[in-house]
């Protein structure tokens, strides 16, 4: 099974219901032996229409902020803990999540085995870290999580989501900030 196989998986998925909802499925997009992944919640409306992840305007911001880091989109994967877009932007279900991560994003990240995955917001970073984790006290700062399922290690480093941070000029200074330190961050790691 390759990234290629899971994407065309998941371009035909009608899993869960958000399948008679979307305009197209967002599997992902980027280097498929990425150091770094990105992680958002689910697609949005421009990503739902184009089945592309990150590219409206968080998604310029974020690759902004790629750029300010020497590396460029293709460099990087991106991708949503699920992948098609949920009606109206509310939150994904517990249990779309569970069924779209059970056959897709663990599956990806095995396969591009980055050396760090970038959650981005507070939906994307739980599922890796119990709920109790707060992304205003642990955003910045690298943690080593082990999959309960899949017994696999990951490094994440929790950021707050770019389409949080766009229009604050604090937490934007801030993700700035946060963003600056992962050269060295994957550096030590690798
Ligand atoms: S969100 Fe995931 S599980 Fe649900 S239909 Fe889309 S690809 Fe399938």
């Amino acid at each position: 099974m390759t990234l290629s196989d899971i994407e065309r998986q998941i371009k035909a998925c009608q899993e869960c219901p958000l399948a008679k909802t979307r305009t197209n499925a967002v599997p992902g997009e980027g280097n498929f032996s990425a150091d770094i992944v990105f992680l958002g919640e689910g697609p949005g409306k421009d990503e739902d229409l184009q089945g592309r992840p990150f590219v409206g305007a968080a998604g310029k911001f974020l690759t902004q902020m790629i750029k300010s880091i020497g590396l460029k989109r293709e460099d990087v994967f991106i991708t949503n803990i699920v992948k098609c877009r949920p009606p109206n932007n509310r939150d994904p279900e517990d249990d779309e999540v569970s069924v779209c991560t059970e056959l897709y994003l663990w599956r990806q990240l095995e396969l591009v085995n980055p050396i760090l995955i970038a959650t981005l917001g507070r939906h994307s970073m739980h599922r890796f870290l119990p709920k109790n984790f707060k992304i205003s006290q642990i955003h910045g700062i690298p943690k080593k999580v082990t999959n309960k399922k899949t017994g696999k290690t990951f490094n994440i480093l929790p950021l707050y989501h770019p389409a949080a941070a766009l229009y604050n000029g604090a937490l934007r200074e801030t993700l700035e900030n946060d963003f600056k330190k992962i050269p060295k961050i994957i550096e030590k790691l690798r």
